[in-house]
């Protein structure tokens, strides 16, 4: 017998197949983790088919030394995962193999817990009077067991003391026994789960689900609508099938309460993948999946590859979440891997959104998905009316602060109220950049060509994409001017600001800085749920679908801030940002108020905002969309190419922009549009960018992959990836 095998190294040169014999005393199917001999090392890989023949001499294979799990750990169906993303995303197949199965799993490092307890032996029952009187310890310790059952062995031996312990076992009064105990992330966190009839809408919604299985659907909802209980309900009738399901959120940490209503319903048949987890929680997660203990996997993206059979139901909840697009290695795109994952399990996909993708929704449109519209809030509250505040008249009339004197008014009245307020504002950090007033110096990472932002909580001066903290200048290092000023405001200063109009208020901040550990983003929330009046200020992330019912007023500070960055999904990003932000507002019995600052208060997208109106957005958008010969009806991609030497980038770029001008000299009537540059960002984390972009049409089936054979992997000292309509060009 051959087994086709991928070994995992992670140089590109040795993407390859490998052939090796499978000696006879080995018994292994396909999905094994194996040891390998390579060159004169040894190596691990993984086995992903088996065949009887090979193409090479036997003589050149040599057998695999050893199996090394009691297991296979990649399933079938994730094996041809592995084939079709090699295909879709060019990307090499051990990257994959890294997505499909953690690094917890293939290291082979971390170990199940496994724990010693013991119980008393009623079979020495009569021998109790041999125990010496002076043993007190091994008394106590025998009478403790004989109280409360099954004791764990470490405990009782800190209690009573290992030696009298250890004296009762080896006396048999005591018998000891191990058990596996899973590291679960999801302990002490109990609510008890609401019984809630379905409303009309939702429940026309999961009967569509469930009678049209083989589809895609587009769960259009408004916030508030019960998205997340139709989901439950679908899954629910698929557990009653014996079916497992994959419940996706934009970032885990994000939606601690989806996790716990999950958690209320399904018990321990939920488990969780995201990041946060430690490695054996990962690990017995993981496991509980892959051994059918748990039958629901939540998690961000990565969680599409949770190691399911039989899937019955896949979700992805704020499907426009730009989370789903990995932007960095490996990049894919979940979407497209979760299509896969339904296809082969022949079960519905549900996309849920209240402003859904302007592709997925026109998706809807061409019939390759099924559209569920939720028009309404399920208490039928009305959405809260936008009100849009034009900043340069706050300015003229001599009012340079944040916040206009209708925003200070409302959070005056919701602070009198006992009410809660969210403010946001897309910029975390007290001040963007520093820059010296006499010669215009701007401090910028020495790693990255990118400005510093500076944190006044810890006074200094932080890079924003690799994490390196720098001093606060007291002055120009170019022309040692001591006048620096610093540049646009963060959700720092602005926290800061308002304590000065409302000090005796709640105010809490939420962002990356704030939520640095595993548990304070759970913690912010949890006590800004608690407190009233309080104002919550934060980034996008306050945008994710949070449920605070106390919440009447929705301040947004800068509503400009994403509508100029030159993609052409900037106004898509910005109505999305809005509408959601502006639906954390009323959903409990009080209506609730949004104010929006801009100094656009005449562009299109906001007066689109004002009435919520998501299909009159979409038009004009797709409108723009076609007559541009934008995504969807075309695609863009990006070739991005990095390297810690400058020239190798510069050189690769070169030579790969030649192959594809080639390729469009061959297929002219494919492409829009071909560029090589260097990134907007042309250094991050010491390694220079530079890029290919291009528009190309969606027609020609084939184009991609001759894209992809055009720019290969890269080599060892060059990193290339490919982008397909990335969620930014930077
Ligand atoms: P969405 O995700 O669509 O914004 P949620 O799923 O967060 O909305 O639901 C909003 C609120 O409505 C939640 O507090 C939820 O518990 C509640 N809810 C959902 N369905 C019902 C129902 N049928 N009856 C009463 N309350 C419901
Ligand atoms: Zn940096």
């Amino acid at each position: 017998m051959i087994a086709e095998v991928i070994v995992d190294v992670l140089t590109s040169s040795l993407d390859k197949i490998f052939d090796y014999i499978v000696p006879d005393n080995l018994t292994l199917t396909v999905g094994y983790r194996v040891l390998l001999p390579f060159g004169n090392r040894q190596i691990e890989g993984y086995v992903i088919k088996l065949k009887n023949s090979s193409s090479l001499k036997t003589e050149k294979l040599k057998p695999i030394i050893k199996v090394l799990d009691n297991k296979p750990l990649i399933l079938p169906e994730l094996i041809d995962l592995i084939y079709f993303m090699k295909q879709t995303f060019n990307l090499r197949m051990v990257d994959v193999i890294r997505l499909v199965l953690p690094s917890q799993i293939r290291s082979g490092k971390v170990k199940e817990q496994i724990k010693e307890f013991v119980l008393f032996n009623e079979n020495m029952s009569g021998e109790l009077a041999n125990i010496k009187a002076n043993a007190q310890n091994q008394i106590n310790a025998i009478n403790y067991v004989k109280n409360n059952g099954l004791t764990n062995l470490a405990f009782l031996r800190s209690k009573f003391g290992a030696s009298s312990v250890n004296a009762l076992i080896k006396k048999q009064f005591l018998i000891v026994s191990t058990k596996q105990i899973n590291r679960s992330p999801l302990n002490n966190q109990e609510i008890s789960d609401i019984n809630v009839t379905l409303t009309n809408e939702q429940q026309n919604a999961v009967n569509i689900v469930l009678n049209n299985q083989n589809k895609v659907h587009l769960l259009y909802g408004v916030t508030g609508s019960g998205k997340t209980e139709i989901y439950m309900r679908v899954i629910s009738e698929m557990l009653n099938k014996k079916k497992s399901a994959i419940m996706l959120v934009p970032e885990i940490s994000l939606t601690p309460k989806t996790v716990k209503q999950f958690r209320a319903r399904f018990g321990n048949l939920v488990a969780v993948l995201h990041s946060g987890l430690s490695a054996g929680e990962k690990f017995d997660e993981w496991n509980r999946l892959r051994n059918g203990e748990a039958t629901i996997a939540i998690g961000a993206r990565s969680a599409i590859f949770a190691p399911l059979t039989n899937i019955g139901a896949i979700i992805i909840d704020e499907e426009h979440d730009s989370s789903y697009k990995s932007d960095s290695n490996p990049r894919y795109d979940t979407h497209t891997v979760a299509k896969f994952r339904a296809k082969a399990n022949a079960c519905p996909l549900i996309l849920g959104s209240a402003t859904p993708m302007v592709e997925s929704y026109y998706l809807s449109q061409t019939g390759e998905y099924n559209l569920i519209t939720l028009k309404n809030r399920v208490n039928n509250a009305p959405m809260p009316p936008i009100n849009i505040v034009d900043m340069t008249r706050e300015f003229r009339s001599g009012n340079t602060s944040l916040y206009s004197s209708e925003l200070i008014e409302n959070l005056t009245n919701t602070i009198n109220a006992g009410e809660q307020a969210i403010l946001f504002l897309n910029r975390r950090g007290f001040s963007s950049f520093l820059m010296c007033k006499e010669c215009g110096y701007v401090a910028s990472c020495s790693d990255c060509d990118v400005s510093l932002v500076y944190h006044k909580e810890d006074n200094m001066l932080k890079c924003h994409y690799c994490g390196k903290r720098f001093k606060v200048l007291t002055k120009c290092p170019m022309c040692g001017n001591q006048h620096l000023k610093l540049g646009n405001t963060g959700t720092e200063k602005v926290v800061q600001e308002l304590k000065e109009y409302f000090p005796k208020t709640k105010i809490l901040r939420m962002d990356n800085d704030t939520i640095s550990t595993k548990d304070s983003y759970a913690k912010i929330l949890t006590e800004f749920e608690k407190s009233k009046p309080a104002i919550l200020v934060g980034t996008q992330m306050i945008a994710k679908g949070h449920d605070f019912p106390l919440v009447t007023l929705v301040g947004i500070l800068d509503a400009d801030l994403s509508l100029f960055f030159c993609d052409f999904m900037a106004t898509e990003k910005t109505f999305q940002l809005i509408t959601q932000v502006a639906g954390r507002a009323g959903r409990g019995e009080k209506q609730g108020k949004v104010i929006l600052q801009t100094f656009f208060p005449k562009h299109y997208v906001y007066n689109l905002c004002l009435n919520y109106d998501y299909t009159r957005f979409y038009n004009k958008e797709i409108n723009l969309r076609e007559t541009t010969a934008f995504p969807p009806f075309s695609k863009i991609v990006r070739v991005l190419i990095t390297s810690e030497t400058e020239n190798s980038a510069r050189d690769l770029t070169h030579e790969l922009f030649l192959k594809l001008k080639n390729l469009k000299l061959k297929n002219k009537s494919d492409f829009y549009f071909l560029e090589a540059m260097r990134s907007p960002l042309t250094k991050i984390k010491n390694k220079f960018r530079f890029q290919i972009l291009m528009r190309v049409k969606n027609e020609n089936e084939n184009l991609m992959q001759s894209i992809f054979e055009c720019v290969g992997n890269g080599n060892q000292k060059v990193s290339v990836f490919v982008e397909i309509n990335p969620q930014n060009l930077s």
